[in-house]
């Protein structure tokens, strides 16, 4: 099964990536984490992509464009993957159909989370995430049953994304709205296109995923 879950930042797009990995045996493939991991490392991608992201515009095309294709190209992709925050770009999604088609690989579905704007500053600027494993928490929404420990692993370590304030927010929203949105009338033309409720409460949301996947 090959998927895109598209939608702003804060829509979800994460969280419901994971849910499914673990339900179907598939993997997430983020290109936000693949680039923190590389500003992390301090790679020449890393210090190109730093500034750029900080600011929460986007990274040039190319870059991402191949870091995706040496990813989507991997053993363990084989049995199918979800893409988390690519394409957002036309030329990316361009790109990921010439990709695909050459693999003879077609995407099943594109599943867009539809979210208020509204509603995303405070999900965005309220994350965080425990630094062992990578669980997400938020200080409205989700914080550790116990104060400061993960409910998952027990780590005491908790961090925020540098680009995770508001005011970094605003810029992203904007990226998406410009430069992202215009993918949903491309998979629309395409036949792909469904739309869940990403206001919806997590596991409903789940829900109705899995009800689009179910749908074939
Ligand atoms: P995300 O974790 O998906 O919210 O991505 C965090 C940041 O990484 C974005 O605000 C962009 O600066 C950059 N980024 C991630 N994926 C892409 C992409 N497909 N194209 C361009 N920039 C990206």
């Amino acid at each position: 099964m090959r998927l895109i879950l598209l939608g702003p930042p804060g829509a979800g797009k994460g969280t419901q990536a994971k849910r499914l990995e673990d339900r179907y045996g598939i993997s997430q493939i983020s290109t936000g984490d693949m680039l923190r991991a590389e500003v992390k490392a301090g790679s020449p991608i890393g210090l190109e992509a730093k500034a750029i992201m900080e600011r929460g515009d986007l990274v040039p095309d190319a870059i991402i464009t191949a870091m995706l294709a040496a990813r989507v190209s991997a053993p363990g992709s084989a049995k199918g993957f979800i893409l988390d925050g690519f394409p957002r770009t036309v030329p990316q999604a361009q790109a990921l159909d010439r990709m695909l088609a050459d693999k003879a690989m077609p995407l099943d579905h594109v599943i867009e989370l539809k979210v208020d704007d509204a509603a995303l500053v405070e999900r965005i600027a309220g994350r965080f995430t425990c630094a062992k494993c990578g669980e997400g928490y938020h200080d409205s929404f989700k914080q550790p049953a116990k104060a400061g420990v993960c409910d998952a692993c027990g780590g005491t370590e908790f961090s925020r994304r540098a680009d995770d304030k508001a005011e970094t927010v605003a810029a992203r929203l904007d990226a998406y709205h410009r430069q992202t949105s215009p993918l949903l009338p491309h998979y629309a033309a395409q036949g792909k296109l469904r739309q869940v409720d990403g206001m919806a409460e997590m596991d409903d949301v789940t829900r109705q995923i899995a009800a689009v996947l179910g749908a074939g």
